[in-house]
């Protein structure tokens, strides 16, 4: 049976995830969204353009700091649940410049549980990562609901705290919340910064794949559109005061990761001018300070108990996903451009 249609306030909905939720509540389901983004450099039009016209979908340009105008938000729609997805999200970005992490990711969550408990919402959904649970041991066993936190960059450190707060305030205010830890994505509108989009155009450019260190930190890949197909299933679903662990049951080394865009990107567009394989192209480069060396996810709880799991196998989805980008260079390229002038090196 269908769940009775809610209107939702997602925050964050022009960034990658956050568009990909929205995208997914509009086509799939018959929630209403109100989006509410303060389009920092991470969000785009173009993530949230084919649901733009449906009368189900409202955008709020506000930021989740502002608690008068977030107050304003809750007032004028009166959502039935939250779903908080906006955040500093970029590793790299969070050693560089700390503070944004802490004000978007600490006192922007605190606002919107302020302002969620005071409207008396029926939900309240934060979404955080794996990157809370620090970093496994080759032979160590998965991240599950109940693996002790600890976080080791300013990212993870930021989205911990906020989780803190979220199951504080459920304890203290019994404001019926709910959390999920994921573990890395990839996909459609993923800003350009992060590793897969990343490689994947400056692969297609024939330009230096930086990858850190020996290649051999591990991540556990999921498909965007996998994530949100399982957020919407905890918010409609999931039992208010619980965590659930989400994941792609896709571990590989970041190297793995590496090579195999590079393979698809010569069987998709074509080798390089001088027929090398673009695997030519990789460069080992200075590790990043405290890199996590393995995040695995556990996700035995949210299959058995609300049916979720993963349609996109690894390969299919990174098929799929490089096919996205060499037919959407329109989406990245001014993006790629204006970071390319920022920095140079390969993200999360
Ligand atoms: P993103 O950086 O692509 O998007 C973040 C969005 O939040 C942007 O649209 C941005 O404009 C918005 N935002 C930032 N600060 C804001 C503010 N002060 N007020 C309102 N909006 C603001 O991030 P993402 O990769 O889509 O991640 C979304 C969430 O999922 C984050 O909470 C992140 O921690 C979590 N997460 C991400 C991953 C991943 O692999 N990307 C994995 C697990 C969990």
């Amino acid at each position: 049976m269908k769940a009775a249609p809610l209107k939702i306030l997602v925050t964050g909905g022009k960034g990658f995830i956050g568009s990909a939720v929205v995208r997914h509540l509009i086509n799939e389901t018959r929630h209403s969204v109100i989006n509410v983004d303060k389009m920092t450099y991470a969000a785009t039009e173009g993530s949230t353009q084919s649901i733009a016209d449906s009368p189900l979908y409202e955008f709020e340009h506000a930021d989740i700091c502002d608690i008068d105008c977030i107050t304003e938000v809750f007032a004028e729609h009166a959502p039935d649940a939250v779903m908080h997805l906006a955040a500093e999200s970029h590793v790299d970005r969070s050693i560089d410049g700390p503070a944004a992490f802490v004000q978007t990711n600490l006192i922007g969550t605190f606002t919107m549980l302020e302002a969620a408990r005071a409207a008396g919402v029926q939900r309240f959904h934060h979404i955080s990562t794996d990157e809370v649970f620090g970093s496994l041991g080759p032979n160590d066993p998965a991240f599950t609901e109940t693996t002790p936190y600890d976080p080791r960059s300013p990212y993870s450190a930021s989205k911990a705290g906020s989780d803190h707060l979220v199951r504080a305030w459920g304890e203290t205010y019994d404001l019926p919340v709910l959390l999920t830890n994921c573990s890395n994505n990839y996909g459609p509108f993923h800003f350009p910064e992060k590793l897969i989009p990343l490689v994947t155009i400056r692969a297609l450019h024939g330009e230096p794949l930086p990858v850190y260190g020996a290649g051999d930190n591990i991540r556990d890949w999921l498909h965007v559109e996998d994530h949100a197909a399982a957020l919407v299933a905890v918010v409609e679903r999931g039992t208010p005061g619980e965590t659930y662990n989400i994941g792609g049951k896709a571990e590989r080394t970041n190297l793995e990761v590496v090579e195999t865009l590079c393979d698809l990107v010569d069987e998709i567009a074509g080798p390089l001018d001088s027929g090398a394989s673009r695997r030519s192209l990789i460069t080992f480069v200075a590790d990043r300070p405290g890199h996590d060396q393995r995040y695995a996810i556990d996700q035995t709880k949210i299959q058995r108990d609300l049916g979720w799991e993963p349609k996109h196998t690894f390969d299919t989805g990174l098929r799929s996903t490089v096919q996205w980008y060499l037919d959407n260079q329109p989406w990245w390229q001014p993006l790629s451009d204006k970071q390319a002038t920022e920095r140079l090196g390969l993200k999360k």
